[in-house]
């Protein structure tokens, strides 16, 4: 349980293009210095907690015992979420219950696909930026749903249609490369939302101390591989 996850350092992708996107916006400038008085939980602390909380959840077939109550109380006023979870909708995946955490633990973000559009990039923003959360997890899963039919074909019906479409490219990049190509495509798609987010989050001065790390969940094992 030695193995840390590589982190990626927003900062360094979000410099670049700070001039542009940031640098003149007097709201962004007074968004990012509206910090809350949130105790500090390093990306690093982040990261072992939830790998602590995912090794409690993986080895135990049930989970009684948590103080709920307790937890309610501690945040009905405020939050301090130590890590945000960008995951997929899949009833099977939910966070808290993967990495056995508690109410006001994880800022969680679930879409098919764990895919980020505007409304989940501007609530990435918001926790960074008002709530003090250093740690973006991108996580997810075995045999995902939606990167399946995204393998299968390049088009769905309604609104689906927008997750296959946007899942499309990170199946096209994995085609013909060896190993299984679904696992290949959930890997792919994690990793291009990680770097979407890297690329587009608006975290201003917070940049500099926020992380991404990209994590798989195993449908069977419970157990959450941290992808380098
Ligand atoms: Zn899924």
């Amino acid at each position: 349980m030695k193995f840390t996850p590589p982190f990626t350092n927003v900062a360094a992708l979000l410099i670049a293009s700070a001039g542009m996107a940031y640098g003149n916006d007097p709201h962004a400038a007074a968004a990012s210095s509206a910090h809350t008085a949130a105790p500090a939980v390093t990306p690093e602390a982040a990261v072992a907690k939830l790998m602590a909380g995912n090794a409690r959840y993986a080895s135990n077939s049930t989970s009684s015992g948590k103080p709920t109550g307790k937890a309610r109380a501690a945040n009905a006023q405020t939050q301090h979420p130590f890590a945000i979870v960008v995951g997929c909708a899949d009833s099977r995946t939910s966070p808290e219950i993967v990495f056995d955490q508690n109410l006001g633990d994880l800022f969680v973000i679930r879409t098919a696909g764990n895919l980020v559009d505007d409304y989940a990039l501007g609530s990435i923003e918001y926790a960074v930026a008002h709530l003090g959360t250093k740690l973006i997890v991108v996580l997810g899963h075995e045999r995902c749903g939606a990167v399946k039919a995204a393998v299968a074909s390049g088009s769905a019906p309604g609104h689906v249609g927008s997750i296959v479409s946007d899942i499309r490219p990170a199946v096209k990049a994995v085609e013909g490369t060896a190993g299984d190509l679904l696992e290949n495509a959930v890997n792919e798609n994690i990793y291009r939302v990680a770097d979407k987010i890297s690329r587009k989050a608006v975290l201003g001065d917070a940049a500099s101390s926020v992380r991404i790390v990209r994590a798989v969940y195993d449908l069977d094992t419970g157990k959450v591989e941290w992808l380098k």
